[in-house]
């Protein structure tokens, strides 16, 4: 009962956090998209894949989510956008008060679009509002096609669910048919997008947040 409660709590001074972020991020003109997805399914790659190209129309900045370590912020530095690394210390989601902290690192006037990535988890990053406009959950096809069902408040609550590695979909047993239609009995209109970072697929990924973020920010 206690547990229950003290959770409830948490959650609601988290959701009150998150509502602050995007009254701040409207004023400004900027569109945020939260990116979860378990670790090592490709979060930073596909990011790495998709800047170079919304940087053509989009002033990019983006939040990098991890328990520890500055590696991902660096490969994101690399392609010369500004970049905050959060560094959770041990924990396994991002909470809005730390987004709120990274924001004041970034001129929000210089910006139309913010990504997100969260700390590499599919179970609770989904439970925490930050503050964003959309969601993208990102699957590998080494992950198993299993997880939509076992895992389905992050693929419910995805505005897009990215499917990653499928070059290597060959040396997996990952059924994308049986995935997707895991996903669409969670939501029938879900988009869902395949990718094989290195190869194809991350343009689409980049012309659907083109969009979004265009059809958010008259919106906003
Ligand atoms: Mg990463
Ligand atoms: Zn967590």
């Amino acid at each position: 009962m206690a547990i229950a409660v003290l959770k409830k709590s948490i959650l609601a001074q988290n959701d009150r956090a998150a509502e602050q972020t995007r009254q701040l991020l409207n004023r400004h003109n900027v569109v945020a998209f939260n990116i979860m997805g378990g670790a090592g399914c490709g979060k930073t790659t596909l990011l790495e894949r998709v800047i170079p190209v919304l940087k053509r129309d989009l002033r990019v900045a983006v939040l990098e989510g991890d328990l520890a370590t500055t590696k991902d912020a660096t490969r994101i530095d690399a392609l010369g956008v500004p970049v905050v690394q959060l560094l959770t210390e041990g924990g396994c989601h991002l909470t809005a008060t730390l987004v709120n902290e990274g924001l004041k690192n970034l001129a929000l006037d210089e910006l139309d679009l913010l990504l997100i990535e969260n700390v590499g988890n599919p179970i609770c990053p989904a439970n925490f509002d930050l503050g964003e406009h959309e969601r993208i959950a990102v699957l590998s096809v080494t992950e198993g096609d299993d997880k939509p069902a076992k895992y389905p408040f992050l693929f419910k609550i995805a505005d897009l669910v990215v499917i990653t590695k499928m070059d290597l979909i060959e040396v997996t047993d990952f059924d994308a048919e049986k995935a997707t239609t895991d996903i669409h009995v969670l939501d029938p209109e879900k988009k869902v997008i395949r990718v094989a970072a290195i190869k194809t697929g991350a343009d689409e990924v980049a012309e659907w947040l083109l969009t979004r973020c265009r059809a958010l920010a008259r919106l906003a």
